[in-house]
């Protein structure tokens, strides 16, 4: 018998969450449980990687449940991925059995933006790293407009485009530094 990792003893039930994927859902909370090889099994079946897009609805961070899961079908601890920047979305996998839960709203979220075909690709180094640069480059961005005021920077970064694409871009940054151009 599973059990919600979020309501503890709730029992979850058998649902079909798309054409060829069983899943477990809780009737009191809405998550939704997906054992890894009912997944595998599901994408295997797709053949082509559906294109994400933008989606229309917007993340609301009172979904995520933050307390502590544990996997409902072997009861080790599930560990939490962020998956976009900025954003709190989390979704909950068993490092032991890769088994999948997700809160309430979570699995329509990635039906929206075509990332429910994405599962497996959340929890790789690479769609982490790219997580972490895309929330690096957002603080930055954030700092720069802050220090800058939204005008200078959009005018700096204007200059250092015009600069990258110049032929003597080397001259020109030589003459930008110097004291005094014209003395040698
Ligand atoms: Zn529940
Ligand atoms: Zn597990």
């Amino acid at each position: 018998m599973m059990k919600c990792p979020v309501c503890k003893e709730n029992k979850l039930g058998q649902i079909t969450l798309l054409k060829g994927l069983p899943a477990h859902q809780c009737s009191n909370c809405n998550g939704v449980y997906i054992p890894s090889n009912a997944y595998m099994a599901w994408w295997k079946t797709l053949g082509k990687e559906l294109p994400p897009k933008e989606g229309a609805i917007e993340i609301d961070p009172s979904w995520e449940v933050k307390e502590l899961k544990l996997c409902a079908t072997c009861g080790h601890i599930m560990a939490r991925y962020k998956i976009f920047p900025d954003t709190d979305f989390y979704i909950d996998r068993c490092r032991n059995c890769n088994g999948i839960w997700l809160d309430a709203n979570e699995w329509d979220v990635l039906i929206d933006r075509n990332l429910h075909d994405n599962l497996n690709e959340f929890f790789t180094r690479p769609w982490q790293d790219h997580l972490h640069a895309e929330e690096t480059k957002i603080h930055l961005e954030q700092i720069y407009t802050d220090k800058l005021g939204e005008d200078d920077y959009a005018n700096v970064k204007q200059v250092r485009e015009w600069l990258n694409n110049h032929p003597m871009r080397g001259m020109l940054l030589a003459f930008l530094q110097a004291e005094d151009p014209y003395k040698i």
